[in-house]
């Protein structure tokens, strides 16, 4: 007697999954902890916060579990973000774990660099590919004012060990806030050039846990712009690295490169293939989104790869985010979430979801 064909409910996954604007699955950014060591004031200026439950943070097996499903249905970019990454122990472990995978083209991270002198090497050693530090003065008085604590010798004791490691292609992350930093364009753009490091201006942000945010705080990338050229002259525009990289790049007279990340004035949303995990496993689509999906749950319930897969799938293939722009069409723009939402809900933080 012949055995019937089993009946698969799924349908084959083809690669890549696209979502309802055509834009692929490529790209995951995973945050390993809600906790941070610093308190920059466009990303966590409030005195208190709620944190996650540690019982609820997923397990470095988890979170390898869920990018190799991820990498199976095409990323093949996986950035280590927080809260601070560098404050979850034993991190070079993951890093590990992470880099066995061969589907990974890209495994970096972003730090605020305060411990990435302590650590740099053993990441570079477990596999890590990339690191950017984020760094938004060069003056000691305004890092505290910034960020309520001391530390620019520490981050800039981690940029050195982290070109000492060997890590090409470093990225320096600047938050510009009017009043507050952009006379230090030039200052930061110099000591990026000097130390082999590519600087990435970024307009402030409205994004969850900025409840300080208003529009007349953002200097814009026009503005960042006009004043390059005012101090160095003519500023060429490059082509991008890549169609969805957030960076627009340019290039000053004497060769320095720079990007500026404007998801503020100019949203890149129809290039983006971008998804977030948060320390305890929830998928968000989009920065800017206000719920996601529980992988954790599905996970820790018992679902094999395919069924995951097939949640990841179908949720992705009805993404219809484009956060920033609906953000910029807004004709009054405040803060994105009141104080009461972000203590309900720590999810909604940047600092939990990663920036
Ligand atoms: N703690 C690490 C760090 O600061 O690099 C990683 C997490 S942090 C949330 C990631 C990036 O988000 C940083 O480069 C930070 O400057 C950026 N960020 C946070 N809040 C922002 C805001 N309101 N606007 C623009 N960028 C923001
Ligand atoms: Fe600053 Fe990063 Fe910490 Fe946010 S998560 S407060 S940006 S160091
Ligand atoms: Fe992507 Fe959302 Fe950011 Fe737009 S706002 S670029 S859709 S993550």
């Amino acid at each position: 007697m012949s055995m019937a064909p089993a009946i698969t409910t799924e349908p084959a996954l083809t690669l890549p999954v696209l979502d309802r604007f055509g834009r692929p699955l490529r790209s995951l950014r995973v945050s390993v902890t809600d906790r941070c060591n610093l308190r920059c004031a466009y990303c966590m200026p409030e005195p208190q916060y709620a944190w996650l439950k540690r019982e609820e943070i997923l397990h470095f097996e988890e979170i390898a579990e869920l990018v190799e499903i991820f990498s199976q249905l095409g990323v093949d970019n996986v950035r280590l973000t927080g809260g601070e990454p560098l404050l979850r122990h034993g991190l070079a472990r993951l890093i590990r774990m992470l880099a066995a995978n061969e589907r990974l083209r890209e495994l970096s991270l972003t730090t605020n660099g305060l411990l990435l002198a302590g650590q740099a090497q053993s990441l570079r050693d477990a596999g890590l590919t990339r690191v950017t530090v984020s760094l938004d003065t060069l003056r000691p008085d305004r890092f505290r004012s910034l960020a309520h604590r001391d530390g620019l010798p520490e981050v800039l004791a981690g940029i050195a060990a982290a070109r000492r490691a060997g890590f090409a292609h470093l990225k320096l992350n600047t938050v510009i806030m009017r009043g507050f930093n952009e006379d230090e364009l030039g200052a930061l753009l110099e000591l990026g050039r000097d130390l082999g490091a590519e600087v990435r201006f970024i307009e402030y942000m409205d994004v969850g846990g900025a409840t300080r945010w208003s529009m007349e705080q953002v200097f814009s990338r026009d503005e960042m712009l006009a004043s390059l050229e005012r101090r160095y002259g003519a500023i060429e525009r490059l082509a991008p690295e890549e169609v969805s990289a957030p960076a627009t790049r340019f290039r000053l007279r004497d060769g320095t490169t720079f990007g500026i990340i404007s998801s503020t004035t100019h949203p890149f949303c129809r290039a983006c293939d971008r998804a977030r995990l948060t320390p305890d496993g929830l998928w968000l689509l989009c920065l800017y989104a206000r719920d996601g999906v529980n992988l954790k749950a599905t996970l820790r319930s018992g679902a094999g790869r395919d069924q995951i897969a097939a949640t990841i799938a179908q949720a992705w293939s009805a993404r219809r985010d484009r956060g920033a722009e609906e953000r910029q069409a807004l004709h009054a723009r405040g803060v994105l979430f009141p104080v009461e939402d972000l203590r309900r809900n720590p999810h909604l933080e940047m600092h939990t979801r990663g920036g």
